[in-house]
């Protein structure tokens, strides 16, 4: 069969994405590939249509049973005749399986990579006709990665086992430079084809908000997403079954994860949300791993993350099947505080002497400063990240909540005096925290120790709140009035205070007016009400044949047969995330309600 034709008969798209194309020719053509491509790209289209196409057996080589249970299960919807064996089968049901394989009755068998190195898979192996090894997840394979996998490195050793080598496929999402080497070498592969796509996601709308209160920035974000699946992530386990009960009690439909919980409690809940049972998950950073639902809306951030590459994997669980999706920065200045005080506070295992300590420390330290930068800027925020991940960035993306705010100009001549002196009175020896607390006259325990209440800058920026005055901090900071040391975080004046102190320098900032609304609220459906009635739908589906619903259809798909209300069968196969199966199975259930609602109009 050719590569179309399969996308078209099975998962019902028209094309490929720029990317999928060439890593499905590379393979079909039996040369090795290794493909870096951010959640979302479409990675398993990448190796599924080749499986298809062609004779013998693919295996999948994946880390995590949740994983390799939702992939089958949206493949067999499909039509694709897939299985997997893993360590969650009883014996009964693995030897059952084995004998299926071994029956041909497979085009995809997904393993767990501790699999390949036991006899009765082997011997199975030697016997097939196995014509391609997918490596799923692949920077599990390098000890450079948190989430590294010893069994990965017997892949190699696995394939060039076996009476022919299969092609090889490499999938990721996360690859620095060092972790894409370790997967070329430790997979042995055989001059691949590679494939590295930019990071952006462009359906993400990026936002940082600092609300006076983050209960009721996130009530505002959750209103504009009445139906939608959405993640709250907290930083501790308190805060979670406070935002929890907090959303329950305004009958929001949530559900909580963390450490904290039994373990079937934890399953439960999870499943309840990737089902589409409940629709908002509020959890730590304990949960995500693994999970692969497409629809996640919105993800909050009730509380900044310790760095960037955290924030960015967590928010990036947004919007996997392309819609926009919101990702949303709740920030305070306690945030810092906090993390600051895990950061100091946390002792490795296996930090044996002081100075290795010290100085991952401040490692943590500077990593934990550029987050804080993140929730500060003025100008585009995913040129920030992008910029961070070390790719080039346009200075204006037109889609994140910089780009489209408004600024107010203020001047600022006036605070800066006193933010400057207060600095000066206090030797230049402390950090933003405490001269904003003096500045704003709290009686805190340091302040009084040190006798700080006495000084004459004591209180006298009182009038504005504390994130104002850091917001000043920081503009000062970037424009060079000020700067940092890079261990102790104190504040020093640079040659140009002086302008300000003595010069009679004027100085003006411009600061963000009031947060943007609605921006990225996915584009409406011709008809809001049977959209719903076809979620509704989709949902009793899913729930009779024990699938989440995102597997029947994606809301795109429901979205589009919205706007082109089909008529028949072939009508319906126009539309995109209709297959031919799909078609047969649900086809007429879909089709029934669209004509019901359209009579009733
Ligand atoms: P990844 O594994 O890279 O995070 P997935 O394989 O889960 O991404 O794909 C993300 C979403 O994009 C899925 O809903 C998938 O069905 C959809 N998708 C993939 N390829 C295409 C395509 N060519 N056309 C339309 N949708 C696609
Ligand atoms: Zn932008």
């Amino acid at each position: 069969m050719e590569p179309l034709s399969a996308l078209k008969k099975y998962f019902g798209y028209d094309a490929f994405r720029p990317g999928q194309e060439a890593v499905v020719n590379h393979l079909l053509q039996g040369r090795d590939v290794l493909a870096v491509m951010p959640t979302g790209a479409g990675k398993s289209i990448c190796y599924q249509i080749p499986a298809l196409c062609m004779d013998g057996i693919t295996l999948v080589v994946s880390p995590l049973i949740s994983l390799m249970k939702d992939q089958v299960e949206s493949l067999i919807q499909v039509g694709v005749p897939a299985a997997y064996l893993n360590s969650s089968l009883t014996e009964r049901q693995f030897s059952l399986a084995l004998r299926n394989a071994k029956l041909g009755k497979y085009k995809l068998i997904y393993v767990a990579p501790e699999r390949l190195e036991t006899d009765s898979f082997l011997s199975f192996a030697r016997q097939a006709p196995i014509s391609m090894i997918t490596v799923d997840e692949a920077h599990c394979i390098s000890q450079w990665g948190p989430e590294f996998r010893p069994s990965y490195l017997s892949i190699a050793q696995f394939a060039r086992s076996l009476p022919r080598r299969p092609v090889v496929g490499a999938f990721t999402a996360t690859a620095t430079p060092q972790v894409r080497e370790d997967i070329l070498r430790q997979l042995q592969l055989d001059e691949p084809f590679q494939l590295v796509s930019g990071f952006d996601r462009p359906n993400l709308f990026w936002s940082v908000q600092h609300p006076r209160s983050k209960r009721e920035g996130l009530l505002d974000l959750v209103r504009q997403h009445r139906q939608d699946s959405g993640i709250v992530y907290c930083s501790t386990r308190k805060t979670v079954e406070e935002v929890c009960q907090f959303l329950q009690e305004r009958n929001f439909s949530a559900t909580r994860y963390h450490a904290g919980l039994e373990p079937e409690e934890r399953q439960v809940n999870q499943e309840q949300f990737v089902y589409g049972n409940i629709r908002i998950m509020v959890a730590t950073n304990a949960f995500g791993m693994g999970i692969d639902k497409p629809d996640v809306r919105f993800v909050v951030h009730y509380n900044m993350p310790k760095d960037m590459e955290s924030y960015y994997q967590e928010s990036g669980r947004a919007g996997r099947d392309g819609d926009k999706a919101h990702c949303l920065l709740l920030y305070s200045p306690a945030d810092v505080r906090t993390n600051q005080y895990l950061i100091e506070s946390s002792a490795e295992d296996d930090e044996t002497d002081e100075a290795q300590r010290a100085l991952r420390i401040q490692q943590d330290l500077l990593r934990l400063s550029r987050m804080r930068d993140y929730c500060h800027t003025q100008r585009c925020l995913r040129g920030h990240i992008l910029r961070y991940f070390g790719e080039s960035a346009p200075d204006y993306c037109g889609a994140c909540e910089n780009c489209l705010s408004s600024y107010e100009s203020v001047d600022i001549t006036i605070d800066t005096q006193k933010i400057l002196s207060c600095i000066k009175r206090t030797g230049e020896r402390f950090g933003s925290t405490l001269i904003t607390d003096i500045l704003r006259g709290q009686r805190t325990e340091r302040i009084l120790q040190q006798g700080f209440d006495t000084l004459s800058t004591f209180g006298l920026l009182s009038h504005l709140s504390e994130d104002a005055v850091q917001q000043r901090i920081r503009w000062l900071l970037g424009q060079g009035y000020l700067r940092q040391d890079k261990t102790y975080f104190s504040l020093a004046l640079e040659p140009k205070a002086r302008e300000v102190l003595f010069g009679g320098k004027q100085l003006t900032a411009a600061f963000k007016l009031a947060p943007v609304q609605q921006l990225a609220a996915p584009e409406t459906p011709v008809s809001a009400d049977l959209f719903q009635r076809l979620r509704a739908l989709r949902q009793r589906l899913a729930a009779r044949s024990g699938v989440p619903a995102y597997v029947i259809f994606s809301d795109q798909t429901l979205r589009e047969m919205c706007r082109r209300l089909p008529k028949d069968e072939g009508d319906l196969l126009q539309i995109s995330g209709v297959g031919e199966q799909k078609l047969r199975k649900y086809g007429r259930d879909f089709l029934a309600a669209i004509a019901e609602w359209s009579q009733e109009d």
